[in-house]
């Protein structure tokens, strides 16, 4: 299971990126990515254009083991990918991404999260079929982290908008998005920055709100609050917490079994 909570699981057909650059007078959450971040401090490895990316040679294996599972319960798993790297990275060997496709079309019984920062590559990275008949199974993320990043959402909806599956990763968001509308929206993960003390990161909750009236309460779920709370260093995701008004927001659009794996978990591991 993964950390996550929007999730059941992640995976990485390989680990490793390039930071996208923030659009002149916005913040991005490239310039404090967590899986860089784990990457050099905890994998030893390098970050960026000319960094060798990793393959993760048991990705495949395990996702259809767990492929496997979902089909034998009927629970729906779903997988976030990738979440130590940009399944659109161009700096990848074109093969690694051959095999992350591969993998998810023979994972039919798997819900898989794909988010990037790049949707403008999706028509030059994805297979041709995928144009006009993706996988049911897939559903698209893109990530807009602040509102001068939202001509995103168009580029995304451009090649996705006509699955009703796109969503958007406003994680970590920078400011509040209240001034744009990203119609055909399936469903929106909102959250603050962990793991800075820069207090230009700072959640604005508000955001919430303005997505809980956009789109409805239905489509939205609120990861976290970060590091910050009112503006005020706390230390990190866990003391701020993810309530909100003294509730949470726990909608996505895919379905998620994670009560389901932890009763299981705890069945398996008895104390
Ligand atoms: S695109 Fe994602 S994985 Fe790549 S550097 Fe940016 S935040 Fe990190």
């Amino acid at each position: 299971m993964t950390g996550i909570e929007w999730a059941d699981f992640s995976g990485n057909q390989w680990i490793g990126c390039t930071r996208v650059a923030a659009v002149a007078g916005a913040l991005s959450g490239c310039d404090i990515c967590y899986a860089a971040s784990y990457a050099e401090q905890r994998l030893g490895m390098a970050w960026g254009p000319a960094a060798p990316r990793r393959f993760v040679t048991g990705f495949g294996p395990r996702m259809a083991r767990l492929n496997r599972l979902a089909a034998a319960t009927g629970l729906g798993f779903s997988v976030f990918t990738l979440s130590l790297g940009d399944w659109a990275d161009t700096d990848v060997e074109p093969a690694w991404r051959g095999r992350l496709i591969e993998t998810i079309e023979a994972c039919a019984s798997l819900n898989w999260l794909l988010l990037t920062h790049r949707p403008q590559l999706a028509k030059r990275l994805l297979p041709a079929s995928w144009r006009t008949t993706p996988p049911a199974n897939v559903w698209p993320g893109v990530t807009i982290d602040h509102a001068l990043h939202a001509f995103r959402w168009g580029k995304h909806a451009d090649y996705w908008g006509h699955t009703g599956r796109a969503w958007i990763s406003a994680e970590p968001l920078v400011g509040r998005l209240s001034g744009e509308r990203f119609d055909g929206l399936a469903g929106i993960v909102i959250g603050g920055a962990s793991g800075t003390r820069d207090a230009a990161f700072a959640f604005d909750s508000r955001s919430v709100l303005d997505a809980v009236d956009a789109y409805g309460e239905e489509r939205v779920f609120f990861k976290q609050h970060g590091a910050f709370l009112d503006g005020r260093h706390v230390g990190n995701k866990k003391a701020a917490g993810r309530l909100l008004g003294a509730r949470t927001y726990d909608n996505t659009p895919w379905p998620r079994h994670r009560a389901a794996l932890a009763a299981a978990r705890s069945a398996a591991s008895p104390e």
